[in-house]
């Protein structure tokens, strides 16, 4: 198998008296997590920082680096032996972030970034594929060779392990599930795309799809009516789908149809054993993991006639990518060996 090399930096010796520890570092859009983890999977200290306060890149990173090093010297029978960060847009094969715009950054090398001040190798993955190595490890794809998880938030992303390893791809940006497009015509994406996946099924697209149908449905949308795009959350169209509102309903079996169609076309490419969801929007519930199901199983290829399961997550949210991040050596490592 054609493998690029990875982009990592060195490493000291590995002190035998001493347990070892890595370092996950899941850097979001308001904070950043850091953890400690033991080679049990533990979390031996849980650390975080904000990352939306205005601050230069590197006003950051000296603030992650204090705080890696005094947490450090506070653990002295640890030797840290890597440390993996996940970030939005992050790459696995160049180590950089190359759109970090929601953080106000400008193309960011990580690994080097990092890796100058530290002695041990670092990892980069986006946050998606980080998720799935955490799923893959510790949640509901621990027994898995094959399994697609998505992350349905504020956009949709997907980590993918194909016969055990991590989907990256030439580039590192194999498994770009949100932009698959389902329509030419329709909604603008980020990506400059029009109609990607991810502009219906993420928050955003569920708010999309919640402002298009108050405008169809005029004086009779009911409670959601009255608000604007900004006061309209994912969270509150769930409450009101709880309390019964016909219009949030119809949105989220919208939501569900869209994406339950395009999982049964990557269900022909991949032949997962599961589809795993996670992220802010499956809070929905029932709501949304219902039409999903169903249009899943009404678009499946009869061949494939064993049941895929979807699933949600089992790794608590708040921890997922850091735990996942601390593994990225691991499975990084097998597709560089491979
Ligand atoms: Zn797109």
């Amino acid at each position: 198998m054609f493998s690029p090399s990875l982009k990592k930096t060195g490493s000291s010796p590995v002190d035998s008296n001493k347990n070892t520890i890595t370092i996950g570092m899941d850097i979001g859009g308001t904070n950043c997590d850091i953890g400690f983890v033991n080679q049990h999977g533990t979390c031996l200290q849980h650390l975080s920082l904000p990352t939306q306060n205005g601050t230069a890149f590197e006003g950051f990173r000296d603030a992650a680096l204090r705080l890696i090093r005094e947490q450090l010297r506070q653990l002295p029978t640890y030797q840290c032996v890597a440390m993996g960060i996940a970030a939005p847009g992050a790459n696995s094969r160049n180590g950089r972030v190359s759109d970090p715009s929601n953080l106000g950054w400008p193309d960011v090398d990580l690994t080097e970034a990092f890796g100058r001040y530290l002695p041990f190798p670092i990892y980069v993955t986006n946050d998606a594929n980080a998720a799935a190595l955490g799923e893959k490890k510790y949640g509901a794809a621990k027994d898995m060779d094959n399994f697609v998880l998505l992350t349905l938030g504020t956009g949709l992303g997907a980590g993918i392990f194909v016969d055990g390893n991590l989907l990256l791809g030439r580039s590192g940006f194999g498994g770009e599930l949100g932009h698959t497009r389902i329509s030419d015509e329709s909604r603008l994406c980020g990506c400059g795309q029009m109609g990607c996946l991810e502009t219906y099924v993420s928050a955003t697209g569920l708010r999309r799809t919640v402002m298009e149908l108050i405008a169809k449905y005029g004086q009779s949308a009911g409670a959601l009516a009255h608000l604007d795009f900004h006061q309209l959350s994912a969270e509150r169209v769930g409450v009101a789908a709880a309390d019964g509102d016909i219009l949030a309903l119809e949105a989220f079996e919208k939501t569900g149809a869209v994406l339950g169609k395009k999982m049964a076309d990557w269900a022909t490419v991949l032949d997962p054993e599961a589809f795993i969801l996670f992220g802010g929007l499956t809070r929905a519930g029932e709501f949304l993991l219902d039409p999903v199901q169903r249009s899943f199983q009404k678009a499946l290829s009869n061949f494939l006639r064993d049941p895929i399961p979807v699933v949600l997550s089992g790794v608590p949210h708040g921890e997922a990518a850091v735990l996942g991040a601390c593994h990225i050596s691991e499975f990084l490592h097998q597709i560089q060996e491979v």
